[in-house]
């Protein structure tokens, strides 16, 4: 049967307290989040983390106390950006790659980002493929526009990445490809045959859509503040179990039963 997956973002690298007062900013903040995101039905954290200032950083030692914190609560799967924030150089993204997670994002191209943009060249993404391809750490590879589909087909090709295969569609962020249901099943048919996929709609609106959507083409999930920090049109969600729940309960409303972490690592042959 098939079962969804859900993960977690529960800070990224954009969201302020500003923005919502309930963000998880220090290590400690992160770990409990992560717990209670797990205890809620997320079986996959999308980890970034911040420095003393509440600003990202790719320092592995703040990844590393992070990560120690959280193994001591749960088994939740931990997947690492190598996305880093807006302006990071490629080597400070990988830095993180050091601790040898069990997953990490690759981004797959080039891309607008509201009025920035995040670069991502070929030899950028060979290289941080190459890295995850020797540490043996699972690529979601993040697909911001359908050309970054076609490009992570290329590195297929090339032996980069290894199945099986699992994607991020990352729909509706400002100066990319927008969020409906028509669009991900474009994603979704252009994919190689049985790869797992996330969708991750930026923006309440699309959030909320995309885990139907998720559902109806028989993808996985992905909320949390790192892409959305409301719960409905101008109510700021609570926490990212708040966000959780209610996936999980859409998931389960749809017949569709939700998957845990060790789950992930049968499917994603994560050893
Ligand atoms: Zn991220």
């Amino acid at each position: 049967m098939y079962k969804t997956v859900i993960t977690c973002a529960v800070t990224g690298a954009e969201t302020t307290r500003q923005d919502n007062p309930n963000l998880p900013i220090t290590p400690a903040e992160i770990a409990d989040a992560a717990y209670d995101a797990y205890q809620a039905g997320a079986a996959i954290l999308h980890l970034h983390v911040r420095d003393k200032k509440g600003e990202p950083t790719q320092d592995v030692a703040v990844f590393k106390e992070t990560i120690e914190l959280i193994r001591k609560k749960c088994n939740i799967v931990i997947e690492v950006t190598t996305g880093g924030a807006v302006g990071m150089s490629l080597e400070e993204r990988l830095q993180p790659l050091q601790l040898e997670p069990e997953m990490a994002s690759l981004d797959c191209g080039t891309a607008n980002f509201g009025d920035d943009y995040i670069i991502n060249t070929l030899p950028m993404i060979r290289e941080t493929g190459q890295l995850m391809k020797e540490k043996g750490i699972k690529p979601t590879l993040e697909c911001f526009d359908l050309s970054h589909v076609d490009t992570s087909i290329n590195f297929i090709r090339e032996g980069l990445i290894s199945p099986p295969f699992h994607y991020g569609f990352v729909l509706n962020v400002p100066g990319c490809i927008r969020y409906d249901a028509e669009t991900l099943g474009i994603f979704v048919r252009r994919i190689p045959k049985d790869s797992f996929w996330t969708a991750m709609g930026i923006g309440g609106k699309a959030n909320l859509s995309a885990i139907y959507g998720s559902l109806a083409y028989k993808g996985f999930i992905r909320v949390g503040f790192e892409d959305n920090i409301y719960f409905n049109k101008g109510e700021l969600a609570k926490s990212n179990a708040q966000l959780v729940e209610r996936a999980a309960r859409i998931a389960n409303d749809a017949g569709c039963s939700v998957a845990t972490p060790d789950d992930v690592r049968s499917m994603f042959n994560l050893t």
